[in-house]
């Protein structure tokens, strides 16, 4: 079998196109190469190796003869040997899976240096300072991924060996005065790496490896060993990534960034990540390994003047410094995404004043992002429309929705400090200075900032829950930032002038200082932060060109209708706003509990006669009628589906004893009279009982009284110059029968009282029964729309507001996939709704066909309606951008 593959300039055998067996690392290193861009050879251990790792704990039989021989050929290329005392080959070990998961598996570098090799390093290189630099940071390296983290052996709040070997050092260095790394000596570095094994030793009681091959071989094995690592789980679960994907290890020739002030690193986009303009934007250090830039331990600086980030005294970029090597990035970035034709996320190392490229993935991006760089390279001709619609989800549609800080208040508050505005939008909440406590008080519905140094994976719950992330070191391509991106999450890095004391659980801003539960505010957009709470708003998203732009092209590419659930006048312009075609859900239920009307309302579910009733409903009835008249007017030119009385009577009735004896007293009888009625009307499980059209048909005065005000409105608006279309929707309906007996009483209405205009008479779908006699409701009926809450309530057995003592559990133990309330159960209520639908239209060919239940704003939902043909969905207005774009994507 073929375990290996080798990558660089003389021979590619992988590519892009390889990334399950290469993971997304080793595939675009290959993809690199076969470009002809400089890239230091090595090989790929494909993922099969990982998974037999993982069964067997072992490599393969073959592996190591296979890894041999790619080994003498990077010999070859590099002119150096693996292991060579006078001119060693060294390799870095880096973990790729097929999807980036940034952060979560290590990577090890300088591998080959042991006593002996360093010193070859040393006289070949001629600079014992680097040798011995690079020989520490293995040691380092080494001890944290390979001899503690993947053996399991669990550090307590990040004190790990790593930290242990880091405070030596800067004890070591304030000893000698002396302030960054670059100023150690060769010698001092070299008493470092020899304290640096005494503390290894001391902690685990075994030596750091003098073997080239044992290094190679075991930080292998801890790469294949951190899959499983409980960080590596954790992400993957939150991503929903399959554990079985395995990962790749890629073994490469390492090229030196701290050979001195002619080398150096860097990170950076082919545009930039935060807003999306095309603009090159990146980070570097000069003389210093990769890991630097990433980890936040010094803050890197721009490549460019546009990646500065407003601080003035900031060092010299690259194209300042090294224009001839900038012009070289900038021209291999051109030609990554002419290629890849996306957005790419790209590192780099110059050694010695030449250039090499270690990586190129696609970059994480927030919502804003994602827009801004789909619709620019449409316009670019690098995507056509129907790939830019792809490139946009519904998160990141709902991100450029989501609040922003009130404006007002926010002019109002002093900016305490400015960091690099990594994930934009706004966050308020109490400061948290760990993850677990993060965690513990989202938990309780609290919302939180957490405010680190710098976050790390071990974070990654927290992070998650948090509504904000604020940390104190690092760019804008730091672990927080990466993060945060691809979560759309508010989040401010590198702010120099948040001090943290851990251990106090405070945080010192020049003057103020704050303790965890503190409020304060993140703006991610400008990268400010504010010490106190500041409220959120809804974005002015009608104004965003870009919103109307992807609405626009959804629209073009949908199929299905869109329209909104709306109850009052307000809703319905909202709606409209938000690109509604119509309503699909108007509960009439809601108009009844306004204060003028509910007393109404009580005395006419608590008549004793016809009469009485009657009399309360007349009193009903201008309300009503005024509320129609408004909703459809708001809607003109399209329909509005009313649904008629639904809910249970006693959910109008009066509970305490004084609304009782007011009611009492305006109805001129006794309280003991209501109390009984009330009584009466009590019912052991109201959600199966007098309800929907059970109600109509015990009361038909009720429907009558409707179906005037919904006529009257009607006409009235005609009469003023609007076009209603009012849509009556019967609820709750299991038999044909209860149907025709609603649909008499509304004609009649009609005919009686000599309108002349279209209306619709249909039924909300939403009981079983329903579906399995659909082709008899259809010969009656001119729509129906799925109640899909109640379907899958009904249909499951669930109680929609008890689902909760049991989802989790059921989730957990893959019983249920997802929350069947939240995305249509597709094999059990799906069926139902797929009967109906097609029983129905063999009925009746004219049918309207549409969905009203939360499922509507889903996207996987919206798919699954989409493709059993549904006319349209409806959903909260907030959500119709979403549907409409969903229905976009599912019709592409
Ligand atoms: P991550 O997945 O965390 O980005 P990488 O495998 O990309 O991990 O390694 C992190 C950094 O280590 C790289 O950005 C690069 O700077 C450095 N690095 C990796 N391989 C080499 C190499 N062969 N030569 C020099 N530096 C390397
Ligand atoms: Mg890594
Ligand atoms: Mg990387």
């Amino acid at each position: 079998m073929k375990y290996t593959y080798f990558f660089g300039p003389s021979l590619t055998e992988g590519n892009a196109q390889y990334s399950n067996l290469l993971g997304g690392k080793g595939a675009n290193l290959a993809e690199m190469s076969n470009m002809g861009l400089p890239v230091p050879p090595g090989f790929t251990i494909t993922t099969e190796v990982c998974n037999y790792f993982i069964n067997y704990n072992d490599f393969p039989p073959d592996l190591i003869s296979q890894m041999n021989s790619n080994i003498s050929c990077i010999e070859k290329q590099m002119k150096k040997k693996f292991g060579s005392a006078e001119n060693p080959l060294l390799f870095s070990v880096r973990s790729g899976s097929k999807v980036s998961m940034p952060g979560m598996m290590e990577t090890v570098l300088n591998i080959g240096l042991t006593e002996l090799t360093v010193r070859g390093l040393a006289k070949a290189s001629g600079n014992n300072q680097f040798a011995y630099d690079s020989y520490r940071r293995l040691i380092m390296m080494y001890a944290d991924v390979v001899m503690e983290k993947s053996n399991n052996i669990q550090a307590h709040d990040n004190l790990g060996i790593r930290s242990d070997l880091e405070s030596f050092m800067d004890l070591y260095k304030k000893k000698i005065n002396c302030y960054s790394d670059s100023q150690l000596s060769g010698d001092d570095l070299k008493n470092i790496c020899l304290e640096f094994k005494k503390i290894i030793y001391k902690k685990f009681n075994t030596r750091f490896p003098d073997d080239p091959y044992v290094q190679l071989r075991e930080s292998i094995k801890a790469v294949f060993k951190s899959w499983n690592g409980e960080r590596a789980i954790n992400y993957r679960n939150i991503e929903n990534i399959p554990h079985d994907m395995g990962t790749a290890v890629n073994v490469q020739s390492m090229v030196f960034g701290n050979l001195g002030t002619n080398s150096g690193t860097g990170v950076a986009f082919t545009r930039n990540p935060s807003t999306g303009k095309n603009i090159f934007y990146g980070e570097w250090l000069e003389n210093a390994q990769g890991e630097d830039v990433v980890a936040g331990i010094r803050t890197p600086n721009p490549i460019n003047e546009d990646s500065r980030s407003g601080n003035s005294n900031e060092p010299i970029t690259l194209e300042k410094k090294y224009p001839d090597i900038y012009n070289e990035l900038y021209t291999i970035k051109e030609k990554l995404e002419m290629h890849y034709r996306d957005m790419q996320d790209i590192e780099f190392t110059i050694e010695n004043k030449n250039l090499w490229m270690l990586q190129t993935r696609r970059g994480k991006r927030n919502g804003v992002s994602s827009i801004q760089i789909a619709i620019d390279m449409n316009k670019e001709k690098m995507i056509n429309e129907k790939e830019l619609l792809n490139r946009i989800s519904s998160n990141h549609l709902n991100e450029i929705m989501l609040p922003c800080l009130d404006p007002a208040e926010e002019s109002n508050e002093p900016v305490i400090a400015m960091g690099l505005p990594a994930g934009p939008g706004g966050a308020s909440g109490k400061i948290v200075f760990s993850a677990d406590t993060a965690q513990k008080y989202h938990d309780n519905g609290l919302s939180v900032i957490l405010v680190r140094k710098e976050t790390s994976p071990e974070d990654i719950h927290g992070m998650f829950a948090a509504n904000g992330i604020l940390t104190s070191r690092g760019g804008m391509t730091s672990h927080a930032a990466l993060v945060a991106r691809g979560w759309g999450k508010c989040c401010i890095v590198g702010c120099s002038k948040v001090l943290i004391d851990y251990n106090k659980k405070t945080m010192t801003i020049g003057t103020n200082k704050f303790k965890e539960g503190d409020a304060i505010t993140l703006n991610g957009t400008l990268g400010a932060v504010y010490g106190n709470k500041i409220s959120l708003i809804d974005n002015k998203i009608h104004d965003n060109d870009q919103f109307n732009q992807i609405m626009q092209l959804s629209d073009q590419y949908k199929r299905l209708g869109v329209r909104a659930n709306a109850d009052t006048e307000k809703d319905a312009r909202t709606a409209r706003k938000m690109g509604a075609q119509g309503i699909g859900l108007c509960r009439t239920e809601h108009m009844f509990f306004s204060p003028n009307r509910i007393l109404t309302m009580r005395k006419m579910i608590l008549a004793n006669t016809t009469k009485q009733r009657l009399e309360a409903l007349n009193e009903l009835l201008p309300h009503q009628q005024k509320d129609f008249y408004d909703i459809l007017k708001a809607m003109t030119d399209y329909p509005v589906t009313i649904r008629l009385l639904d809910p249970p009577l006693h959910e109008f009735l009066p509970t305490s004893k004084k609304q009782i004896e007011f009611l009492a007293k305006k109805m001129r009888i006794s309280f003991q009279d209501i109390k009984n009625i009330i009584d009466d009307l009590h019912e052991v499980n109201p959600m199966l009982g007098h309800r929907g059209c059970r109600l109509g048909i015990t009361y038909p005065e009720i429907t009558k009284m409707q179906a005037t005000a919904i006529f009257n409105a009607t006409e009235q608006l005609i009469k003023d110059g609007f076009k209603p279309k009012p849509e009556i929707m019967i609820p709750l309906i299991g038999t044909d029968k209860e149907f025709i007996h609603q649909r008499e009483i509304i004609d009649s209405v009609y005919h009686k009282g000599n309108y002349d205009f279209q209306y619709m008479v249909g039924t909300m779908i939403e009981i079983p029964r329903a579906c399995l006699v659909a082709e008899d409701i259809a010969n009656h009926a001119d729509f129906f729309s799925f109640g899909t809450n109640d379907l899958t309530q009904t249909t499951f057995g669930y109680s929609r507001d008890d689902i909760g003592g049991f989802l989790k559990e059921y989730i957990s133990k893959s019983i249920l996939e997802n929350d069947p309330f939240a995305s249509i159960d597709i094999h059990g209520v799906g069926k139902l709704i797929e009967r109906a639908v097609k029983k129905g239209k063999e009925n009746n060919a004219d049918l309207k066909i549409g969905i009203c239940g939360e499922h509507g704003g889903d996207a996987k939902s919206i798919h699954f309606f989409n493709k059993i043909n549904l006319d349209y969905v409806s959903c909260s207005p907030f959500r119709v951008p979403i549907a409409r774009l969903a229905s976009a994507h599912s019709n592409l």
